[in-house]
């Protein structure tokens, strides 16, 4: 799973700090027993007793004491975990009895681990997406007028077209082998269809990394001249599950951001990890502002879509008037 280090860090964590809180919990559960139960305390302080005479005896060779000695241990420890059952005070488990709570596995992350770091990644996410009614679901075709235009396309079949490859799309992941370009003016969907794909993408617990150009290609440079050393920004989008670029075409653009952003576009494509980038740019454009190296890129590896119709936006503004 593509997710980032410091998911992967959070998820151990949560596991090392699940395990404290219990055996925490449970010295609590036994100090309050003590307080309470004075036989349960006597029992404590004759067993630890004993436990020093045992050492002392099995040195001393007097078998007839060890055995007497082993023998009232046994009967006292059963009366003591039949006071800790009566009190209902257990030994706190394993959060993972595979791992026994070590997150590693025949020297590989074990699963509990990749499980809490999706979820955790899954809330990431979601909590940090702009709209949160977008589905495929409540992608409304009744927006895109069912009229021929004068090249020939029709705004609705396209826009049903283009929903049914997301649907696919979300639906074959990670099995695809294309990435998707989406164009076309603002307020035809395309933010609504790629949001739907990093809901339905992730919530099957793949790593997904969603944000408008500006905010990735600025995290990644500011990560890059901090100096810090670490370039968790620039790997996130580099190796997570599925990378959505909101808005290309709008960021700053500088050198930086140029050599970033074709290294995204190539690498992904070579690793065959699938991205989805909207534009307002037509192709023509974009070649212009992104060189011609990554508009071949587009060609070679993206299926390009181009919303067609209405402001969605400005006939929902006007309904409400
Ligand atoms: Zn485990």
């Amino acid at each position: 799973m593509g997710y980032s280090k410091e998911i992967y860090d959070k998820a151990f964590k949560f596991i090392s700090d699940t395990k404290k809180a219990k055996e925490q919990a449970y010295l609590h559960s036994l100090d309050a027993l003590r307080g309470l139960d004075k036989n349960f305390r006597d029992i404590e302080v004759s067993l630890s007793k004993l436990g020093s005479e045992l050492v002392m005896v099995a040195f001393s060779g007097n078998t007839k004491r060890l055995d007497e000695i082993k023998e009232e241990c046994e009967k006292l420890t059963a009366e003591k975990n039949k006071i800790l059952k009566a009190a209902r005070v257990e030994k706190p488990g394993f959060y993972c009895d595979k791992c026994q709570d070590s997150g590693y596995l025949g020297g590989s992350v074990c699963g509990c681990v990749k499980e809490v770091a999706r979820k955790f990644a899954f809330e990431e996410l979601s909590s940090s997406l702009p709209l949160n009614d977008c589905s495929f679901d409540s992608f409304d075709l009744n927006f895109y007028p069912d009229t021929d235009m004068a090249d020939g396309s029709n705004p609705r079949k396209r826009a049903t077209a283009i929903l049914n490859l997301c649907r696919q799309f979300a639906n074959d992941f990670p099995s695809v082998n294309r990435s998707l370009l989406f164009m076309g003016d603002a307020g035809l969907g395309k933010t609504h269809l790629s949001l739907s794909l990093v809901r339905e993408i992730s919530a099957k617990g793949y790593g997904v990394v969603y944000g408008s150009a500006q905010n990735l290609f600025s995290a990644a440079e500011k990560e890059h001249f901090s100096f810090s050393g670490t370039q968790t920004a620039e790997e996130s989008l580099l190796n997570c599950d599925l990378l959505v670029i909101d808005d290309l075409g709008t960021e700053f653009y500088s050198a930086f951001t140029a050599s970033l952003f074709y290294n995204i576009i190539n690498s992904r494509l070579l690793s065959g990890k699938p991205t989805v980038i909207n534009t307002n740019l037509s192709f023509n454009e974009l070649e212009k502002k992104y060189s011609e190296r990554i508009a071949s890129r587009f060609i070679g590896g993206y299926d390009m879509k181009k919303f067609i119709g209405s402001d969605i936006r400005q006939i929902k503004a006007l309904k409400n008037i």
